[in-house]
């Protein structure tokens, strides 16, 4: 039997029956936070709830309204700060993937709770004090590089706050101190593996064991990829800066799908039309409360995440119920001729086929009065220095792969590494030239 590192065991195999009790008496609390903003006393007053309304029971989390993430936009700057300005330590910012930014509070309070949850993720992958950390990550209004900061320093690990980017370097620190483990996007850890190779660094000759790897949807064959080209075990992170950022869910050595600390976040998953809760183990969109922050509560937050819930429990032991890799933003999904497609069902296609390489991009045009899509992907330098053939070869095998997954056939676009842009933080793999409605 492989050997389960725990943080804080009690803690994290809380008995379900006593899970459920905390957490009622922590969602009461947070509703009275939310009460103290401007906006929850007009949103509650709205749904008819009265001020002095108490949940009787869990289930009368329902009665209350949805948060989205427009309310935050128009709450800017301090519509849903819940405390006096004089408690808040820190703000941070959504790095505003998809428009206007919202923004988060936090108390001194809030920080130390948070970063509790990301020590007790990171500890669940077995890293110690005895691990280098190099942080990869954005540091700034983005939550990614702070919330790893803080958290591996209080594990004790050496942090080396290198920020992502300026790849010569990341590799001569990596080498220089012997990194264990890295945090990284998915794509900024493929784009690293293909300096090493340009470098002629075989990544046996890095001290590196791990990586945390969040940030953006990728897929379980991108993860398998770099754990195989890299030697190392990647494990998925996932947050939102919403819900503080990293240490909402995150895999356990077990690397069967994300635990979700639920005795500092409710979840839900709901049907993203009928906003009716789907069945356990069913995909929908997550929706999150927040249980502990006092700064900023969010009640209901729809995350337009696709993910489920795994009913059964982890072999870990963990009682905290676990999370399916993210699939995509149900805003991300694009309709191409009326059929839906993810940008991570191609990535999976992608990732599958040896010669394709560490990067791709998605282009969308529109060809009279039809959509056409355009697979563009790096494959390995050698095939263009063989013949013709096998090239063409590679490229049908590819459109031929991605009808069979996307059930519409792209044109595939192969170029040489290092041919396609790369984005430090999250990658931006579509672009949509169709005009807008
Ligand atoms: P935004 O991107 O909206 O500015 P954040 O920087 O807080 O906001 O990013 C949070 C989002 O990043 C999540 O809602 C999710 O879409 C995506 N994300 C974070 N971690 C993962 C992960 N491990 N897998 C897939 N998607 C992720
Ligand atoms: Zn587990």
């Amino acid at each position: 039997m492989m050997n389960i590192p725990f943080h804080d065991r009690p803690a994290e195999t809380i008995d379900p029956t006593q899970l459920a009790g905390l957490q009622l008496h922590r969602l009461r609390a947070s509703v009275g936070h939310a009460l103290c903003t401007p906006f929850y006393r007009q949103r509650l007053a709205e749904c008819g709830l009265p001020e002095s309304f108490t949940m009787g029971a869990l289930s009368d989390l329902r009665r209350l309204p949805f948060t989205v993430k427009d309310d935050l936009r128009a709450s800017y700057p301090d519509g849903l700060l819940a405390v006096p300005r004089d408690q808040v330590v820190r703000v941070h910012m959504s790095s505003g993937t998809t428009g206007a930014p919202t923004v988060i509070y936090h108390t001194a309070k809030d920080l130390e709770t948070w970063t509790g949850l990301v020590v007790r993720s990171i500890a669940a992958t077995g890293v110690t004090k005895f691990d280098v950390f190099q942080n990869m990550m954005t540091y700034g209004l983005f939550t990614g590089g702070l919330a790893l900061h803080y958290a591996a320093e209080k594990l004790g690990m050496m942090v080396i706050p290198a920020g992502p980017g300026n790849t010569k370097r990341q590799i001569k620190l990596m080498r220089d101190f012997a990194t264990t483990v890295v945090h990284a996007t998915p794509s900024y850890l493929l784009h690293l593996y293909s300096a090493l190779e340009n470098e002629g660094v075989a990544p046996g000759d890095l001290a590196l064991k791990r990586a945390f790897l969040g940030a953006e949807p990728y897929s379980e064959s991108t993860r398998q990829k770099i754990e195989a080209l890299m030697g190392i075990d990647a494990y998925n992170s996932y947050g939102l800066s919403e819900m503080n950022g990293p240490g909402v869910a995150f895999e356990c050595v077990l690397k069967a799908g994300m635990h979700v600390w639920e005795d500092a976040y409710l979840i839900e998953v709901i049907d993203p039309e009928t906003l009716e809760p789907v069945r356990d183990g069913d995909e929908g969109e997550l929706v999150f409360t927040t249980l502990r922050r006092q700064a900023t509560p969010l009640l209901r937050y729809r995350t337009r995440d696709l993910s489920s819930i795994i009913p059964e429990p982890c072999a870990c032991g963990r009682t905290h119920r676990r999370i399916t890799r993210i699939k995509g933003r149900s805003d991300d999904m694009l309709i191409i001729n009326g059929v839906n497609v993810y940008p991570s069902q191609i990535e999976g296609v992608l990732m599958k086929i040896r010669e394709a390489g560490s990067n791709y991009q998605i282009v969308i045009e529109k060809e009279g009065s039809l959509d056409k899509m355009i697979v563009k992907t790096e494959v390995s330098g050698d095939l263009f220095t063989g013949d013709l053939r096998s090239l063409e070869a590679v490229r049908r095998d590819i459109g031929n792969r991605l009808k069979t997954e996307i059930l519409i056939h792209p044109s595939v676009e192969l170029h040489e590494p290092g041919a396609l842009p790369v984005s430090e933080g999250k990658a931006k793999r579509v672009v949509d030239n169709r005009p807008s409605l």
